[in-house]
């Protein structure tokens, strides 16, 4: 529980899944992966949950693993993108697009910029960090994408 962090509340497009999480920030991400850009038509923005958020309507949430230590959470009635998480549950991003309120977060961080096309930037002053950089920096575990 960081003094930053806060309650945030969320759902995908038809409502059928509902989410309330414990954000470690306000802080955005965007992922630029190809993974990340087939499943969301474009990066994937996110925020970190401090542990794994409380999911109403559970039972509408299909999950796919897209490699040996991710896997990507959709609503299985209308496609909504909602998390990615890591297999063993050490990490938990939410959709930042599913989020009900979206008062004070800010993008402050780009991963897998060099997978990035060049049909799109954004103006935002981010950290930046290619795909080697990521895995260098959470090596414990993710050893592949
Ligand atoms: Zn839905
Ligand atoms: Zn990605």
């Amino acid at each position: 529980m960081t003094a930053s962090g806060s309650e945030v509340k969320g759902k995908c497009l038809c409502g059928a899944v509902k989410f309330e999480a414990h954000v470690k920030s306000q802080d955005i991400g965007a992922c630029h992966c190809e993974m990340c850009r087939r499943w969301s038509s474009g990066p994937f923005l996110c925020v970190e949950c401090a542990e794994p958020p409380q999911i109403e309507g559970v039972e509408d949430l299909s999950v796919y693993q897209s490699s040996d230590w991710g896997e990507r959470c959709f609503c299985s009635k209308c496609g909504s993108t909602l998390f990615w998480r890591t297999r063993d549950g050490s990490h938990f991003m939410a959709s930042a697009g599913a989020l009900e309120n979206s008062e004070g977060l800010r993008m402050t961080h780009e991963i897998f910029v060099d997978e990035k096309p060049d049909y799109y930037d954004f103006a935002n002053e981010t950290k930046k960090m290619t795909g080697a950089e990521v895995f260098a920096a959470f090596s414990s575990g993710a050893d592949n994408n």
